[in-house]
Formats: C-alpha cells, sequence, structure tokens
C-alpha cells in the first residue's frame, strides 16, 4: 500500500512524462524515482531513498533557494524541467497542494542569470511541407520573434545558413518528420512536438488570438501556410511550457533570408565569424576583435549583424558616416561610452516586467537606466551624421514608466533596511498600506523602547527583548538572574542558559504587529504586481528604445575598433570592384600584434570597365604550405564583410562593389555522419557554389580537387575555374597548390596568377615573406614544411633524395624537349587544344601527367605524328606529358607498321 503523498506525486509525475519534475517539499525540491537518478548523477547530488508505506522510493533533492544554478545545468544539457511548487499551506487533510507552474526547457529560459548577457536565446521551429518550408525564431528574454521560409530550391542550404546563424538553444520539429531530418552538428536540443501544434488553421487562429487581430496579413506571411505553421507551433509551445512568456510577443516579423547577405552555414564558420575554428569559442574570431560593446543589448546587436551583412547602399552609407563621425571625435566616443556604461541590459528587464517576474533591483535599475535617455538624446543631437540625429528621435525616455517606478517603489527596495524601513513600497503610495503600516507604528516603537523599561523596571541590566520567527517576541533573561523576574512574566521558552518571556501586554502589541504584518507583505505584493502590469504597458516603447541603444551601442563599437586598429572607411558602390590596397586580416593582425602583418593588395576592375577588357575577375594563387593564402583569401572575404555591416575596414584604402554572397570552399570537413567522404562534401560544396554564385558574389576557394588522385584533381579544378570565369563571372580568389594551373592566364582574359612570394635562404631555408606577388612559383615547399613541423630528419631526408631525383628527370626531359624556358617562372603543362572530330581520327586519348585531358590523337596513319608534334607547345608542355606523347607516337608507328604489314598480306 502506497501513500497519499506519493499518489499525489506520481498523479502529478502521470501528466509531465517527459519533464524532470522538481516536486517542491518545504524548502526543497526534490525529484524521485528515474528523476532522482538522473538529478544525483547530473548535478552531483546525494542520492537517498524514502519509505512511502511499504515501499522505499529513490529521492534526490535541492535547496529552494539554488534551484536556478541547479536547473541551469540541466536545461544546457537537454533536460527539460518541470517545476512543482505548493499551492497551498497544508491542509488539515495533511496533504498540501501542489501544482507545476512552469516548465523550463532550452529554449524558453528568460532568467538572466541562466542565459549568457551578450547572445540572443532562440527557441525555433521548423515547418515542413510540400511546398516552402517555414522557419520561427524567438528568444522570450528580449520578445523578438520572426519567421521565415525556403522554396524546395533553397532547402536545405538556406535552412541550414539560419540555423547555423541564429543557433538556436532549442528547435520544434513535428514528431512525424523528426526522423527525416538532418540537423547541423550544434549543441541545440530537438524537441518533437505533436503535429497540432503545426496544424496552419489552428496555428492562424492562435497566432491571430495572441496579437488580437483578424488576419495574419500585417506580419506579412499570411499566404506562407509554413510560415504560419512554425510561429504557430511555438506560441503553442510556450503556451504549454510558460504561458507567461506570451505576454512578451508583441509582433511578429517575416522576413527574407534575400534582403541580407547570403552566408552560408559553411561560409560561417569558415570565415570564423562567431568562433574560432580552432577553440570553437569566441577566442579567434571576427566577433572576438570587433567586440568593443558596452551594452548587453548593443553586444547582442553586434553578433546577429555580423551574420547579416547589408545589401543596400542607403543604409551602409548612414553607418559608415556616424562611425566617421564617431571615429573622428575620440571626445565624443568616451562621452557616449561613459553614458552607455551607465546602462543595464534594458531588454531583458523590460521582458521581465512585462511577464511579472522582474525584481525590485530590476525595476529600478530600468529607472535608473531611462534617466540616461535624455542626456544620450542630447549628445547625439548634436551629432552631424543623419543616423546618429536619427537615434536620437527613437530614445524614449518613458517619463511615465521613471515616475511610476519612482512614486511606488521604495529606493531600497525592500532589500536595504535603512531605506524604506525595509518596505517595497513607497509611502504615500497606496494609502491602505500606509494605514496599516501606521497602525503598528505604536506597538512597534512600544517595542523597540521595551528593553530600556524593563531594565529599569526589573533592575535585570543585562535583560534582552528580541524576536524570531517561530516564537515571535520574548524577553530573554539569563539562567542568574531569574530569581529577579517579576510576576507577570509569563514563560514562553527554555535555553539552556536563559529562559525567555512575554507579558500580557507585549502579547497585544506582538498580535497587532503579526497580523498586520502579514497584510502588510501581501498588500505590498498585490501593489507590486500591479506596478508592474501598469509598467508593462509601455514594454514597446522601452523595447524601441533599447534597439536605438543597441545600434548606437554597435556604431561607438565599430568607431572604437576602427581608430585602435587603423581601419579606414571604404568606398562602396555597386560597380562589382573589389579592390583593396593595403588589406590586413583583421583577426590574425590582431593575433600577431600589429606590426608585424604584412599588407597585401587586392585588385579586381569593376564589372562593366569597358577600357579595361581583360582587368581580372578571378585570382589564382599558388605558393607552398605555410606561406599565407588562406590568410589571404579569408582577409578579402572579411574585408567584404565588414564593408558590408557598415564597418571600417583593415586596410589603406579601399573601393567594394556591394557583394550579394560570399561563398567558401575551404579545407576539408569530413561529413562521417552523414556518410559521405571527405571528397563528396569537397564537390557537393563545389556543385553549390557553381549553381548559386551570381556575377556579384564572392567566391573563396582554398583547395579544390585535393582529396582525389592528381589527375582528377587537377582536371576537375581546372574545369570549374574555366566555368566560373567563362559562365558566372562572380569574383573568385582561388587558391592552389596545383601550379601547373597556372598556364590558365594565358587562356583566360579574366584571370590573374599571383604567388606567395618566399626567399631561399639556402641550406634547405625557406623564408616565407606573406606578400602577394604576380606569377607563379613552379615548385612547392611541402618538404621544407614536413621539417618545419618536425617529421623525422631520416624521413625528411629521404623525401629531399626522392624530390631531386624526380626533379632532375624531369628537368633532363625539359631540357630535351624545351630548350628554352620561359621567364623564371614555371608556367605550367602543355596547352593542347585543337578540336578533334571523334569519328574520322581519334584511336588514342590520352591525358596529361597532370590530368588534363588534352585531346585526341589523330590516328590517321600517314600524317598522324606529324600533326601531333605540330600541336606541341614545346614551351609550356610537362616532362609527364612529353613522355606520355612519345608513347603514343611510337605506338601509332608501330599500329601503322602492323597494318602495312597486313595491308601487304592481303594483296599478296
Ligand atoms: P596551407 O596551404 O598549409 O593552408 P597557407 O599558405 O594557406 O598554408 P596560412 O595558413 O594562410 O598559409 O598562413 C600561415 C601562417 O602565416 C599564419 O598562421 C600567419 O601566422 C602567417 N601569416 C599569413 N599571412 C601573413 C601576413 N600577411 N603577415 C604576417 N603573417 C602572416
Amino acid at each position: 500500500m502506497t501513500t497519499p503523498a506519493r499518489r499525489q506525486y506520481l498523479q502529478i509525475k502521470g501528466q509531465y512524462p517527459e519533464t524532470l519534475l522538481l516536486y517542491q517539499v518545504g524548502d526543497f525540491y526534490e525529484t524521485f524515482d528515474e528523476d532522482a537518478r538522473i538529478a544525483a548523477r547530473e548535478l552531483q547530488i546525494v542520492l537517498t531513498a524514502r519509505r512511502y508505506g511499504e515501499e522505499l522510493v529513490p529521492l534526490a533533492g535541492i535547496p529552494l533557494h539554488a534551484l536556478d544554478n541547479y536547473v541551469g545545468k540541466l536545461v544546457a544539457r537537454g533536460y527539460r524541467v518541470a517545476i512543482c511548487d505548493q499551492t497551498s499551506e497544508a491542509s488539515n487533510k495533511g496533504i498540501v497542494e501542489r501544482a507545476v507552474t512552469r516548465i523550463l526547457t532550452a529554449g524558453t529560459l528568460s532568467e538572466p542569470n541562466l542565459l549568457p548577457a551578450r547572445q540572443n536565446n532562440y527557441l525555433a521551429a521548423i515547418a515542413r511541407g510540400h511546398g516552402q518550408t517555414g522557419l520561427a525564431a524567438v528568444d522570450v528574454s528580449t520578445g523578438e520573434f520572426s519567421v521565415t521560409w525556403f522554396s524546395p530550391e533553397e532547402m536545405p542550404a538556406a535552412l541550414d545558413a539560419e540555423l547555423q546563424r541564429l543557433a538556436p538553444a532549442e528547435c520544434l520539429v513535428a514528431e512525424a518528420q523528426q526522423a527525416r531530418m538532418q540537423w547541423p552538428a550544434e549543441t541545440m536540443t530537438v524537441t518533437p512536438c505533436p503535429a497540432h501544434f503545426f496544424a496552419v488553421e489552428a496555428a492562424q487562429q492562435r497566432l491571430c488570438d495572441l496579437f488580437q487581430a483578424r488576419s495574419l496579413e500585417a506580419y506579412g506571411c499570411a499566404r506562407v501556410p509554413q510560415a504560419i505553421s512554425a510561429a504557430g507551433a511555438v506560441v503553442a509551445y510556450l503556451e504549454k511550457m510558460n504561458a507567461r512568456l506570451l505576454a512578451l510577443l508583441t509582433g511578429l516579423r517575416s522576413y527574407s533570408a534575400a534582403s541580407y547577405m547570403v552566408l552560408d552555414a559553411h561560409t560561417q564558420r569558415n570565415l570564423d565569424l562567431l568562433q574560432g575554428a580552432r577553440s570553437g569559442m569566441l577566442q579567434g574570431s571576427l566577433l572576438s576583435v570587433l567586440d568593443r560593446t558596452i551594452t548587453p543589448m548593443g553586444a547582442r546587436f553586434l553578433r546577429r549583424a555580423l551574420t547579416r551583412p547589408l545589401l543596400d547602399l542607403n543604409q551602409l552609407h548612414a553607418r559608415q558616416e556616424s562611425i566617421e563621425e564617431l571615429y573622428e571625435s575620440p571626445a565624443l566616443r568616451s562621452r557616449f561610452s561613459m553614458a552607455l556604461q551607465r546602462l543595464g541590459d534594458m531588454e531583458r528587464i523590460a521582458g521581465r516586467v512585462r511577464q511579472g517576474t522582474a525584481v525590485p533591483r530590476e525595476v529600478l535599475g530600468l529607472r535608473e537606466y531611462l534617466q540616461v535617455m535624455p542626456h544620450i538624446a542630447e549628445l547625439l543631437r548634436g551629432c552631424d551624421a543623419t543616423l546618429l540625429n536619427e537615434l536620437a528621435g527613437s530614445l524614449d525616455a518613458c517619463p511615465e514608466v521613471s515616475a511610476l517606478i519612482g512614486q511606488a517603489l521604495a529606493r531600497g527596495g525592500g532589500e536595504d533596511e535603512q531605506e524604506g524601513d525595509g518596505h517595497l513600497i513607497r509611502a504615500g503610495f497606496h494609502v491602505e498600506l500606509d494605514e496599516l503600516i501606521a497602525s503598528i507604528r505604536d506597538s512597534r516603537r512600544w517595542m523597540l523602547a521595551l528593553e530600556a523599561s524593563e531594565r529599569a523596571r526589573t533592575g535585570i541590566n543585562k535583560l534582552k527583548v528580541g524576536f524570531n520567527k517561530v516564537f515571535g517576541y520574548y524577553i530573554e533573561v539569563s539562567n542568574a538572574r531569574l530569581d529577579m523576574v517579576p510576576a507577570d512574566y509569563m514563560r514562553k521558552q527554555t535555553l539552556t542558559n536563559a529562559e525567555r518571556f512575554i507579558t500580557p501586554e507585549m502579547k497585544e502589541h506582538e498580535a497587532r504587529i503579526l497580523s498586520a504584518e502579514e497584510r502588510i507583505d501581501e498588500l505590498e505584493r498585490s501593489i507590486y504586481v500591479d506596478v508592474l502590469r501598469q509598467l508593462s504597458v509601455y514594454y514597446e516603447r522601452v523595447m524601441r528604445t533599447a534597439a536605438a541603444l543597441a545600434l548606437l551601442d554597435m556604431l561607438l563599437s565599430l568607431a572604437e575598433v576602427a581608430a585602435h586598429q587603423g581601419y579606414t572607411r571604404p568606398q562602396l558602390d555597386q560597380s562589382g570592384a573589389l579592390e583593396i590596397t593595403g588589406g590586413r586580416h583583421p583577426v590574425v593582425e590582431w593575433t600577431l600584434d600589429g606590426d608585424s602583418f604584412i599588407p597585401n593588395d587586392t585588385r579586381l576592375a569593376p564589372l562593366e570597365d569597358k577600357e579595361d577588357a581583360k582587368s581580372p575577375r578571378i585570382v589564382l594563387l599558388t605558393g607552398p604550405n605555410m606561406a599565407g593564402k588562406s590568410t589571404y583569401l579569408r582577409q578579402v572575404a572579411l574585408i567584404v564583410l565588414l564593408a558590408q555591416i557598415g564597418s571600417f575596414v583593415p586596410a589603406r584604402r579601399a573601393r567594394i562593389g556591394l557583394v550579394d554572397r560570399i561563398f567558401t570552399r575551404v579545407g576539408a570537413e569530413d561529413d562521417i555522419a552523414s556518410g559521405k567522404s571527405t571528397f563528396m562534401v569537397e564537390m557537393e560544396e563545389t556543385a553549390t557554389i557553381l549553381h548559386h554564385a551570381t556575377r556579384h558574389s564572392l567566391i573563396i576557394l582554398d583547395e579544390i580537387g585535393r582529396g582525389t588522385s592528381t589527375y582528377d584533381g587537377l582536371a576537375i579544378a581546372r574545369s570549374v575555374v574555366e566555368y566560373l570565369h567563362n559562365t558566372v563571372g562572380a569574383r573568385t580568389f582561388f587558391a592552389t597548390h596545383y601550379h601547373e594551373l597556372a598556364v590558365l592566364a594565358a587562356e583566360l582574359a579574366h584571370l590573374s596568377v599571383s604567388t606567395m612570394e618566399t626567399r631561399d635562404e639556402g641550406e634547405g631555408k625557406i623564408l616565407f615573406l606573406h606578400r602577394v606577388v604576380p606569377g607563379s612559383l613552379g615548385r612547392s615547399y611541402g618538404i621544407h614544411v614536413a621539417r618545419l613541423a618536425g617529421m623525422p630528419a631520416t624521413v625528411v631526408k629521404r623525401a629531399d633524395e626522392i624530390l631531386k631525383r624526380l626533379e632532375h628527370e624531369r628537368e633532363q626531359l625539359q631540357a630535351l624537349l624545351a630548350p628554352e624556358r620561359g621567364n623564371g617562372y614555371h608556367t605550367g603543362n602543355a596547352v593542347y587544344r585543337r578540336e578533334h572530330s571523334a569519328e574520322s581520327r581519334s584511336n588514342y586519348a590520352w591525358q596529361s601527367a597532370e590530368g588534363c585531358a588534352v585531346g585526341q590523337i589523330l590516328a590517321e596513319q600517314d600524317d598522324a605524328c606529324a600533326d601531333l608534334l605540330d600541336e606541341i607547345d614545346v614551351y609550356a608542355i610537362t616532362p609527364m606529358d612529353a613522355l606520355n606523347l612519345l608513347f603514343v607516337m611510337q605506338k601509332q608507328r608501330k599500329e601503322a607498321r602492323k597494318i602495312s604489314v597486313i595491308e601487304e598480306h592481303d594483296h599478296a
């Protein structure tokens, strides 16, 4: 037989099977059964057991006051935690009523101490249908609620990119679809939800009810069922988990990812925008260099802006103009910065006021922050930049809010006993409260004076008057003086060395005080809740103000970085040009400590430059490992990205034609989880680029075709470059070890070849100068890098020997075939382009040593070899090609002889 208490627990737990239930028992939250085992393991707390009737139940508990800390850990590990509170005092039946008051999940946290301050915390929902895919996201700590959708052609890349950008803590999907989805390998809790959360009509109704709107027309998503479905699922989920959070959702913003520069998921990672690739942390990221924001909302804004560069010239110019003004005046920057330092997280506090969960300290903080607004607005109005001026207009000091808080809350906020008598609500705000407090003022004074008067009356000079929660007021007399106690003292409590008493008169005052205080507490709490409710009317005004401050904070941060790091204002236009003088990599230069970074230039001419018809659109960058190719490529991309968030850039001068997308194909990310080889991933990424890039895109290719044999790799690399050149026309930077590709410069009008300069110091020492220079280097320095990397000396030596021999053979052949070599820069493999009609001639097809199919051999015996010889570019052919060619020619000769023998036989 089990007990009623156990039955009550089981009944509640039965309603929340998929959560970890924290169950209030007095001053503790207890967990039972399997939950207890999990809690003990995850939280490192003691697992014990308690007997209920005949049953021995596992149990682990945490103190009430430590809830946040423990819940934070559980939620971070992906658990859903239901909080079950006592909702009544113990009744005469002995069982306290209890109810689950909220469920905490990774995506629904709004407790400030459980959230990273400088980062948004999104709950997302994905709705997939036959047509579009909808993605909704909400940050319940700031009220930001938005939705977007993708066409079937954009999937899954666009969804991946958006998920990467938002990095939601939790993502809702319909149960039926969970298995069919692939997730980015991030730390995201995936929460399957029942299908009815996503049902379009119900979702629409839910949203209309929430916004008290008749249709969703005004929210921009009325015609996209999947968008409605995703947004509706978010609302349904919040309703179930913690309905109070719904108060924060005042609207829904529909956006199209196409209105920003598109950064696919790989590119966001490859460019280390928010996380350094190595550390997986802030360190080494672009954000770590740029973030000098002061307020949490500014920090969150910058983070969002970095993954959402703009495409609109006007907006960008407005930001640039503001940054320039701040950049030029250190005094102005420091005035703004001092003002911003006085602010806290207005966004999240406003949210908590609206939910009714803000504590008095936060509310009083909000008032202080709002009082800084006139000062900031005045500074802004004194600026010349239009955007800064406009921001002044968006700052709303909300005097009603300040006034109400000022009138209602005692400054001590109930925490400081000195101020406001330890009361939460200020005197004069509420008549009934004031009267109650006044009604016991005399009794309190009487109590305060009691010690002195009793000492005088009894002559016991060590007599004490005190108070405790259990026994109330008392007079304490030590055992030694008990004989002096007067007759009206009534014994209340016995201690080891003393007795505690009370008098009838004291009892009367005590009763008055205690009953009034209970009433005062209650009243204060209800007044406080009411004040929060009144304040929450101003929620949207406070949020608009916070948004303006966030933008200001970001602009200030960018100006600060520009000034300290020597950035300049780039010229932005739609020309398609990319001209950077003295460009630097913002993160590498930061880690190298300033002046040791070698700046490099970039020069891609405007699209419509008629005079310069041969100006490059594609830069092929060759050079040894470790010479700085990757750094250079990323530097170009980062400069463009910075320019398109409106920032200044690390360069002496820059002109940047706006870029619609940045594509990167970098390194090799194995995707073992999805069963794809490195090479497959590489090819897929490349295919995506070729399909989606436009003339306005920027493409960064750091090696292509390394994952397969040299022949295949070189062939693919070459054909990709040709396609980009002839068909796509995007600005492209292609780093490669295939120096053989350099020959393309002669064939493709808009391709230029550069290399990383090195200096041979002799004795196997190579100096990397990190300078990009025109031309190509005829060799790689793999062995040199192997030595630097600490390979065993024997291996390095042997590799050197082998290389020397190979090079020797190659040189001999080259000397034989091409006595007059070029100008010191190697020109790569044979250019061999004559077209042959397949039917008439070809018998032998062959490939160049480096993998390029260079043509087919004429096989009409008579002049086949002669034709072949005519077509060789002896200045360009590589030794291997030459060997192959010789082989083919010989074979043709033999073939020819065989045929003529057969013919002779026939004649005979
Ligand atoms: P790999 O082919 O092996 O990837 P890489 O040519 O791409 O090599 P990077 O990784 O770009 O070489 O650069 C190697 C190191 O050289 C960087 O970590 C950086 O410390 C340094 N470096 C690169 N560029 C510069 C520069 N412009 N000025 C100073 N140091 C640089």
